[in-house]
């Protein structure tokens, strides 16, 4: 499929803004939002709950939950401090793919469920890596 250079997220990102970028939780929770319409057509479930806070060797981490009912969620522990706006973005698009692994598959990798997104994030002009 191709997408339009006038979708919002691909506008965004070709600006490449620099400079420090704080990301707080509501504009988190806005960009899961943009990003799970557009890219994952909506099927990726909500983070139960988002912690920001100073992350050392990495940006972000997927923290898995299952209470004794076998109910499982998760939680986004992401780093307040990025390089530039389209580090988060991508931080925060890669967070999403595992956040999908769980709820769908329970269980997260770098593996086959995880590259299968890479074509669809690529045509959003969004890189997909292990590290993150
Ligand atoms: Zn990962």
């Amino acid at each position: 499929m191709y997408i339009s250079k006038d979708n919002y997220i691909i506008q965004e990102i070709r600006k490449q803004t620099q400079g420090e970028f704080k990301p707080s939780k509501n504009m988190i929770t806005r960009w899961f939002n943009i990003l799970n319409e557009e890219i994952f057509n909506n099927i990726i479930h909500p983070f139960h709950d988002i912690e920001i806070k100073r992350k050392q060797g990495c940006h972000a981490e997927h923290i898995p939950f299952e209470d004794g009912y076998g109910t499982i969620y998760a939680m986004l522990s992401i780093n307040k401090k990025f390089n530039d706006k389209n580090e988060f973005l991508y931080t925060l698009a890669h967070e999403m793919i595992h956040q999908w692994q769980w709820m769908q598959l329970g269980r997260t990798s770098h593996g086959n469920s995880f590259w299968k997104w890479k074509n669809k994030l690529a045509q959003f002009e969004i890189p997909l890596g292990e590290s993150i």
